[in-house]
């Protein structure tokens, strides 16, 4: 069914985001929107605007009532979830569909079965697709739990089955401190995702964050190369590249192959990424997950594939097959894009948000800054901390990075705390140049150079 009205279930940068694709493509939007959203760039942007609830996500972009009648009450005939909120709710998903309109991903089952991060790994191993050694399914029972984790041998990773966005994940390093954690994490997810469910993995140490983008119409599927992601904070991304400046070609080839493979044993449809952890020392690659649903760091592979993604994913949803074919989809130079999010580095990241009382976008070849942000918006304490993802494209790596520098020198964002200084120090740090890094590296570094993050550079 062809989209020509698309309801857009999120809000900040990647509700703009979607707002231009569906723009380009002639689809006209419905922004929903808290009573704390009314003056977003979002609702500014779209065609319409419907206001469903109170600044609780639980009671607006979570409430999937007043989003499916503020759909019917403006006609809508499509809904794009976006990231987070009911993105992977394969519930809401079969909603959409069974209330007669286009859901812009996945089908219900198979979000279903590749949210899970459980089932997924049972998926994984049965498409030949090497996983993280771990527990078979759930740990429920305690005495269960103590026999797998002894089995993997410490230190253990305790995940959430229906985790997300880093949290949910524990380190135990011995059996006193897995008694411990292991009634905190299944309280933990119980409150966030609503399942208590846990599972076990090994550590993998020193790994490396390499995902793979994949694009299907439920018939074919193909891959668009990968991005790592390997600098994080609390296992969430601060800064990403496409595509890895460390993965060997005839490597890439093997896990991108892999990640269609996985992607082809549920028809998927839509754009997904499957995440896996990589050992650089010893050529592994585990897979860990799949996020059944466009990512925050999508924009580094358009830059190097050219590859429109959101506009492809709502072009498969309405019924177009594929566009492209594996030998279409070529790699070209290298990006990056770093998170600049309302916080504090000087403050351990403390959330900071408040007015924007200056705006200053940087410009020139090779530079795109997507963001939510426009002078004299007040971001509200409510919700994540993004404001905006500064990606640059160049040649090459060491390009890119030169690039990076001088577009966050042009960056100015007044009014309160960025992560702007943080990705500063980053772009001109040796290991980060060389690309001598992994997941645990950034956490050491960080309290390492806490007395340099408080300010701007301002000088060369
Ligand atoms: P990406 O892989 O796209 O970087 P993240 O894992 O950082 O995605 O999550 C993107 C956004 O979605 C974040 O705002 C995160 O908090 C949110 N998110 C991801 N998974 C879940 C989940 N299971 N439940 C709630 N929020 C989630
Ligand atoms: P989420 O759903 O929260 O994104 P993931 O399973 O994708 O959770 O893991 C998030 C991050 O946690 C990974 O990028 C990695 O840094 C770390 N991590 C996850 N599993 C392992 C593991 N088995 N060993 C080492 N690090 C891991
Ligand atoms: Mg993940």
């Amino acid at each position: 069914m062809a989209i020509r009205k698309l309801l857009i279930a999120n809000r900040g940068e990647i509700a703009v985001r979607i707002i231009r694709a569906a723009r380009e493509l002639g689809i006209r939007t419905v922004q929903v929107h808290s009573a704390a959203d009314a003056d977003s760039l979002a609702v500014r942007l779209a065609d319409e605007a419907v206001l469903i609830g109170p600044p609780a996500a639980s009671k607006s972009y979570l409430n999937v009532v007043a989003i499916l009648d503020a759909a019917r009450a403006t006609g809508a005939d499509a809904v794009h979830p976006g990231y987070g909120f009911l993105a992977e709710n394969a519930d809401f998903a079969d909603a959409v569909e069974a209330a007669g309109m286009v859901w812009v991903g996945p089908k219900g089952d198979a979000i279903r079965v590749m949210g899970d991060k459980v089932a997924a790994r049972i998926a994984a191993e049965g498409a030949g697709v090497p996983v993280v050694p771990g527990s078979d399914g759930r740990v429920d029972e305690p005495e269960h739990a103590r026999t797998i984790a002894l089995a993997i041998g410490f230190p253990v990773m305790i995940k959430a089955v229906a985790g997300g966005g880093g949290r949910g994940i524990r380190i135990a390093h011995d059996m006193e401190e897995f008694e411990r954690l292991m009634p905190q994490a299944s309280a933990e997810a119980r409150a966030a995702f609503g399942d208590g469910g846990l599972y076990l993995e090994k550590v993998i140490e020193r790994a490396r964050h390499i995902e793979v983008q994949i694009l299907g119409d439920g018939t074919r599927a193909v891959h668009c190369f990968e991005r790592e992601c390997s600098l994080q904070r609390r296992r969430q991304k601060v800064w990403e590249e496409a595509p890895s400046a460390v993965l060997p070609q005839a490597l890439r080839e093997k896990l991108c192959a892999s990640a269609v493979a996985l992607a082809k044993t549920v028809g998927y449809r839509g754009a997904g990424t499957l995440e896996y952890l990589y050992d650089d020392a010893s050529g592994h690659f585990y897979f860990i997950e799949m996020n059944t649903r466009i990512q925050v760091e999508h924009p580094v592979t358009e830059m190097v594939t050219g590859i429109d993604l959101v506009r492809e994913m709502i072009r498969i949803a309405g019924g177009e097959p594929l566009r492209y074919r594996q030998e279409d989809i070529a790699l070209r130079g290298h990006a990056i894009e770093v998170r600049i999010n309302a916080e504090d580095p000087a403050r351990n990241f403390q959330p900071a948000p408040g007015t924007i009382t200056g705006l200053a976008v940087p410009g020139g070849m090779g530079v795109r800054f997507d963001t939510m942000l426009y002078q004299g918006y007040t971001v509200p304490p409510f919700y994540d901390s993004l404001l905006g993802k500064l990606i640059v494209w160049d040649e090459d790596r060491p390009a890119a990075i030169a690039r990076m520098a001088r577009a966050l020198r042009e960056l100015a964002v007044d009014g309160l705390p960025t992560t702007k200084p943080l990705h500063q120090l980053l772009a001109r740090d040796p290991d980060v140049a060389a690309a001598a890094f992994h997941t645990r590296w950034l956490e050491p570094w960080l309290d390492q150079n806490a007395h340099r993050l408080g300010t701007e550079e301002t000088t060369e």
